[in-house]
């Protein structure tokens, strides 16, 4: 494993639609490898292969119940709303209000290509909102409400410490 460099906002890869994996081999778990890595080491929650400079649909997560790794993720419902703080590994240093749907169901594929499904809920939801728009060259500060500053965030929410 080896940890890959994040590339930032300024970047035009951050910008273009990511290509569906159709091979399910050892270059794809190398690099869901290298992602998991690389997202544990910068703190973050969530990381999309665009962010790595690779514009495929592949992306990991973890918000504190495991990892989770998801190929070409489509979502098929989502309901309910939330607002809450977003960052993202690829724009140091800011943070947003983003709207998000509070339910979301995904499917996916594994490392070896077997196709699941999953429910979830709250950050989850809203890292699996962040991560697949990532996919379509979509940032969270394209759809924020609003900029939320430093000296908001000593005000203790433990979201805002999120990363994705
Ligand atoms: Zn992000």
């Amino acid at each position: 494993m080896a940890l890959r460099k994040i590339i930032h906002i300024e970047d035009e890869l951050l910008r273009k639609k990511s290509r569906p994996v159709e091979r399910f081999d050892a270059k794809l778990a190398h690099l869901l490898d290298d992602m998991a890595e690389t997202m544990y080491a910068a703190e973050g929650v969530g990381l999309a292969a665009p962010q790595v400079a690779v514009l495929r649909r592949v992306v990991v997560m973890d918000c504190g119940d495991g990892l989770i790794e998801m190929v070409n993720p489509e979502i098929v419902a989502t309901s309910g709303e939330q607002e809450d703080a977003e960052g993202c590994l690829s724009v140091p240093g800011r943070r947003g209000l983003v709207k998000r749907p509070m339910n979301v169901t995904v499917r996916f594929k594994d490392r070896t290509g077997a196709a699941c499904e999953l429910e979830a809920e709250g950050l989850l939801a809203r890292c699996i909102m962040h991560e697949t728009d990532h996919l379509d060259g979509r940032l969270y500060v394209d759809i924020m409400e609003r900029e939320i500053f430093e000296d908001e965030e000593s005000d203790g929410e433990e979201e805002l410490e999120e990363n994705e």
